[in-house]
């Protein structure tokens, strides 16, 4: 029966393809090991006092069980027994860690990195030094630099609880900020942070994203509008497109899309698609850019590759200092598959 505030079975679907319980379970420090097959796990059980595991997670179906206490079902099962709480605030709890949600707590965080990078030298000098200097285009793109070490007691008095900060990612189970000398970066769908990318300024692995959905196209409220438009694979490629006059540029935050992003392109066959590889010098970048291509193509979207001189990305392009027109010529030479 479908009441007025009874989630609907698709809408509990949803819920759990957007976090997995395998997910939700390591998000809490469950410790697992392979069982048998690839898509099955076993560890110590997280209801019951136990010294030898019995809890199973199959990742594929999304479901546990205990050998030990006999209890199993689904996430929402688990987070009834695991929290103690009702179906109904179960529910409520997984919407508040689900994609969409959140929201509000990322727009805190990135209020707060926007601030940290007026006040810390460090930030700043990486943008200069990546050929990013546009004030105006660093504000609208809501760039921000993390410090490190300080965003819970921020957060913290602006009411937010310590258990939705791990929940969500933006802290480990020590309290430490889980960006940390990072240049952030909100990614954003019809308005809303849904996630947040973070390059390292320091010797940490370059990229990191939230444990979370990286949403859509970067900023294609307005991108979509052009009747061509410029894939690129990072934030720092889109930003200095940007800033030299080509607005009509979206990224995807890394070489392969997401369903969710390919259909974003692909929804209109009467726009041009300059997909802008990086040349890698293992191929990677442009084998991905040349497949993406001709999955345009394979929908009825014109696409073009783009090249651009060997060893570069637009990033390093810009920096080395191409112009505009520079790049421009770059466009045009690109050829259809
Ligand atoms: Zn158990």
């Amino acid at each position: 029966m479908k009441g007025a505030n009874r989630p609907v079975s698709e809408d509990l679907e949803r819920l759990k393809q957007h976090l997995p319980l395998l997910e939700y379970l390591r998000r809490h420090n469950w410790t697992a090991h392979p069982a048998g097959t690839a898509q099955e796990f076993v560890g110590l059980c997280p209801l019951h006092r136990e010294d030898h595991p019995s809890f199973y997670v199959n990742a594929r179906k999304n479901l546990f069980y205990c050998h030990g206490c006999g209890r199993g079902g689904d996430l929402i099962r688990f987070v009834e027994l695991f929290r103690n709480l009702s179906f109904r605030h179960s529910v409520a709890h997984l919407q508040e860690l689900a994609p969409a949600s959140g929201s509000q707590l990322l727009e805190q965080a990135v209020a707060f990195y926007q601030l940290q990078l007026q006040r810390d030298a460090e930030g700043a000098r990486y943008l200069e030094q990546r050929g990013l200097h546009h004030p105006a285009i660093i504000e609208e793109l809501g760039i921000g630099y993390a410090p490190g070490g300080n965003l819970r007691r921020h957060l913290a008095t602006h009411g937010y609880s310590f258990e939705l900060l791990l929940d969500i990612g933006l802290i480990d189970n020590q309290g430490r900020d889980a960006f940390c000398r990072r240049i952030i970066f909100p990614c954003r769908q019809q308005g809303r942070v849904i996630n947040l990318y973070g390059r390292s300024v320091g010797t940490a692995f370059p990229h990191r994203l939230l444990p979370r959905s990286k949403g859509g196209l970067v900023a294609w409220d307005s991108v979509s509008r052009s009747s061509s438009v410029i894939l690129v694979e990072g934030f720092f490629d889109l930003a200095v497109l940007w800033q030299a006059g080509f607005r009509n540029t979206t990224c995807a935050i890394g070489t392969h899309l997401t369903p969710f992003q390919f259909h974003q392109l692909s929804e209109r066959s009467d726009r041009l698609v300059y997909v802008v590889c990086d040349q890698d010098e293992n191929q990677a970048g442009q084998r991905a850019a040349h497949q993406l291509a001709r999955r345009l193509a394979g929908v009825g979207v014109p696409a073009r590759l783009v090249q651009l001189p060997a060893g570069h990305d637009p990033n390093s392009y810009f920096s080395a200092g191409a112009t505009a027109a520079d790049f421009t010529d770059c466009l045009e030479r690109a050829q259809p598959l």
